[in-house]
């Protein structure tokens, strides 16, 4: 079973149609979302949309939990909170309804999937070896998939050793086939790792395979959504620089 990973989206729609049409003809059978799906960018319930109409499996983010007002915003940095708010305010009754049905963990095919971590899944970043123990030390399937670093990342575990591995563009990784793996397809939406096109990922489940994927997308069209939004002009700026 060949399946499409997103994450972090973070309502941003160019760069979810590009993803979409950048996968067409891949083969994909099931979209898995890792949460933040919006908050941050334009076109939440539009992005919602898209994700309802190709019958995604989603969990639920930080983002998404401060969107529905589930979680205080005190944690976010100004920016972020003033775009959660302004996200309230504007989604739609369907796509609210959409984001309360998510859990924070789900299981699908007998993978894993979270925002953060199985120790803390709204917030955790899996970005230390101490993160990544816990992680593993409450993971009871071989492989997992986490977003919320928006960084993209494949991580092995083999008899206690925590193995990083930075997953290229175009480069098929193979699952390993003794331990545990990790897998992040980056961000969709908002990339973190100095490069401006949107990440994602394939995962085939079959032939135990990974493929992280960049498709380029209109920056320039999501930053004027932004700014037609009336959302902070930073978020705008950071996606021109992948940051
Ligand atoms: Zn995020």
């Amino acid at each position: 079973m060949r399946v499409l990973l997103l994450s972090d989206i973070h309502a941003n729609l160019p760069a979810l149609e590009a993803v979409l049409a950048d996968a067409e003809g891949s083969g994909v059978e099931s979209v898995w979302v890792l949460g933040d799906i919006v908050g941050y960018g334009a076109d939440p319930n539009a992005v919602v949309e898209l994700l309802r109409k190709a019958g995604a499996s989603a969990v639920l983010g930080n983002h998404d939990a401060a969107a529905l007002g589930r979680v205080g915003t005190e944690s976010f940095n100004p920016l972020a909170a003033e775009a959660a708010r302004w996200t309230a305010s504007v989604l739609g009754p369907e796509s609210r309804a959409w984001l309360e049905s998510l859990p924070e963990v789900r299981r699908e095919h007998g993978v894993t999937l979270c925002h953060g971590t199985l120790r803390e899944p709204l917030w955790e970043y899996l970005f230390t070896a101490e993160a990544a123990r816990a992680h593993f030390a409450l993971q009871t399937t071989g492989l997992s998939i986490v977003g919320h670093t928006h960084v993209p990342l494949l991580l092995v575990e083999r008899g206690g050793e925590i193995e990083a591995l930075r997953p290229k563009a175009g480069e098929r990784l193979r699952l390993p086939s003794t331990g545990r793996a990790c897998l992040n397809p980056g961000s969709v939406g908002q990339p973190r790792d100095g490069d401006p096109r949107a990440a994602y990922a394939l995962l085939d489940l079959s032939e135990g395979w990974f493929e992280l994927r960049r498709a380029a997308y209109p920056v320039s069209e999501a930053q004027r959504r932004i700014r037609a939004a009336g959302l902070p002009e930073p978020l705008a700026l950071r996606l021109a620089l992948g940051r």
